[in-house]
């Protein structure tokens, strides 16, 4: 029966496919006595070959698609599952306590795993209670004959489906089978959404119950322009959503065409449309979908893809790496945005209620200064080798970013001291996404060399509600007219300075935003790649002096968010 569901549009597009489930399978079982001891460790003995066989595959397909690093997990896995302490105290306790082979192992697996994760100094012991707890899932797995997904093994094409995918699980989607993806929860700033969008594939987030409304092999419909997904079919929707599809090809290719040509409004009037990215790798669609920079990349996609702290070499390669790509294009580079929905599983950082108002961030960064330090030594290594400029994140107070600056000439120094060549010309900036430091916008303006506004935090930080939290979403307002005023306010006090202002929220690349922004004399626009073209596109249709007035009205007699978008609407068309 054809099901329909209706979330968060995250990432543009429309793809068919089958259903391939990321959902955890049911791993329970009922222990029991056994009479064959030897029969018992025989089906032990196969279903952990059986086991081992998959983790093999999983590490080849994860070698080829997310490269070494990333797979080095699965190779901690196939060692783990050769353990012949691990093993050895398995089939010796089917045998002494005459126990089925599940609950053996569960116990087994059990004891380890608090022996490890009560190693509290010892980080690379207490990682090993992850890869126990992965090997023996899947074991029983094999027992109890069920499957475990992965999404690194998908080698067909497919929709994934899960309840949520981490930064890491979206890392390991690779694009030539994954046409696309549906979760339950989330919006369209969480990671997956912004990662779906980086891949360039359609997603839809924040459905509440795709995942328990779809069984492998069904057919699905992403629709990620207007945020729905539908479950087997019929023809004739199938028949409707493939002309849908044909029809956004078809504007995509208009738009590509647009690749090499000038930002500008009708008035002739240039704006800066620059890419966001998360790793390296991004930098090819940036510059694919004409990027003129890069206005943010979030660093904290390296420390989230690896096992361990990278080191000042890996970090220096990689920004070295965008910096050569992009030439004389200015590349913003964000300090650590860690903690928020941003995990490090080998950082132990402090369970908190509120992660998005806690330790986070510039906060981290400035209570670890090692970690900070290594951070910024690779950033102004790497500034010889391209056009780079350094943004703090999370910045609430003036202390803060004196602080930072500070550390960031005593690095400077030191670097000098040993010999390295560090770019004299970096210019150093912060996120605006603390109302704090919006409303101070223009003491801050004496001091820092630009602003980006992360609207993405503005906005739930101003209306009080969660970026994550489908429940409240209704509140998570971009066109209220509270969130225009601290943006306008941002812009005008940077002016005043004779600074500049971007926004890398993901408002930068919203069509019914930007018609307003270009009225408030935003600078520059950083968005996900996939939709500089179309940006550039509503822009040429822009007069500045008309939306100035436009920007006008929506701040000063707009009363709430419906009324800004209608304003939108009405003066523009959106395409
Ligand atoms: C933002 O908050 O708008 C932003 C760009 O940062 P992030 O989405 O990484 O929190
Ligand atoms: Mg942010």
């Amino acid at each position: 029966m054809t099901l329909q569901l209706t979330g968060i549009a995250a990432s543009d597009g429309i793809a068919i496919a089958k259903a391939y489930s990321l959902a955890e399978p049911d791993l329970s079982f009922e222990e029991k006595t056994i009479e064959d001891a030897k029969a018992e460790q025989a089906r032990f003995e196969e279903a952990r070959l059986e086991a081992r066989q998959e983790i093999e595959k999983v590490y080849e397909s994860a070698l080829e698609n997310v490269g070494p690093e990333a797979a080095a997990v699965f190779d901690a896995h196939l060692q783990m599952i050769d353990d012949p302490e691990f093993n050895g105290q398995i089939t010796a306790k089917i045998e002494s306590d005459k126990v089925n082979a599940e609950a053996a192992l569960r116990q087994v697996a059990d004891f380890f795993i608090q022996t490890f994760e009560a190693m509290v100094d010892n980080a690379y012991m207490q990682e090993r209670a992850a890869d126990v707890r992965d090997v023996s899932n899947r074991i029983l797995a094999k027992l109890l004959g069920v499957n475990i997904p992965n999404a690194a093994t998908i080698d067909e094409e497919a929709i994934v489906i899960a309840r949520d995918l981490t930064p890491s699980d979206t890392a390991q989607l690779n694009k030539q089978y994954v046409l696309g993806f549906a979760t339950d929860i989330g919006g369209r700033t969480s990671h997956s959404a912004i990662m779906a969008r980086s891949l360039e594939i359609p997603a839809v987030v924040g459905t509440a119950k795709i995942s328990q409304s779809v069984n492998d092999g069904d057919i699905v419909v992403i629709d990620g322009l207007d945020g729905e997904v539908i479950v087997n079919p019929t023809e004739e929707e199938l028949a409707t959503y493939r002309e849908k599809a044909a029809a956004f090809e078809e504007k995509r290719k208009q738009w590509a065409l647009l690749k090499d040509a000038e930002t500008v409004t009708k008035d002739g009037q240039h704006f800066e449309l620059c890419a966001n990215i998360g790793t390296p790798k991004d930098v090819d669609g940036a510059l694919n979908n004409g990027a003129e920079g890069i206005g943010l990349y979030r660093t904290e996609f390296l420390y989230m893809d690896s096992d361990e702290m990278p080191t000042e070499e890996a970090q220096y390669e990689s920004y070295k790496k965008v910096l050569e790509a992009m030439g004389d294009k200015a590349v913003v580079i964000r300090t650590m945005d860690i903690g928020g929905d941003k995990e490090l599983p080998y950082m132990d950082l402090p369970e908190e209620m509120n992660p998005f108002l806690g330790y986070r961030a510039i906060r981290i960064a400035l209570d670890q200064k090692d970690l900070f330090r290594t951070q910024l030594r690779a950033l102004l290594r790497a500034s010889a080798h391209g056009h780079l400029k350094i943004m703090f994140p999370m910045i609430a107070s003036l202390q803060e970013f004196r602080e930072a600056k500070s550390f960031l000439e005593e690095v400077r120094q030191e670097l000098e001291g040993e010999g390295h060549e560090v770019a004299s010309d970096i210019e150093v900036g912060i996120m605006i996404e603390i109302p704090a430091a919006a409303v101070l916008a223009d003491q801050f303006a004496k001091e820092v060399d630009f602003f980006s506004i992360g609207t993405n935090d503005l906005i739930q930080y101003t209306m009080a509600a969660d970026r994550m939290n489908e429940h409240v979403s209704y509140l998570y307002q971009p066109y209220n007219p509270s969130v225009l005023r601290l943006i306008k306010h941002v812009i005008d006090s940077s002016h005043k300075e004779g600074k500049w202002t971007g926004m890398c929220g993901e408002m930068a690349g919203d069509q019914i935003a930007a018609p307003l922004l270009v009225g408030m004399g935003l600078d520059e626009f950083s968005m996900s790649a996939s939709s500089i073209l179309r940006t550039k596109a509503l822009m040429a249709e822009l007069d500045t002096k008309e939306m100035a007035a436009l920007a006008d009205k929506a701040l000063n007699e707009a009363t709430t968010a419906d009324e800004v978008v209608a304003l939108v609407k009405q003066a523009v068309k959106i395409d």
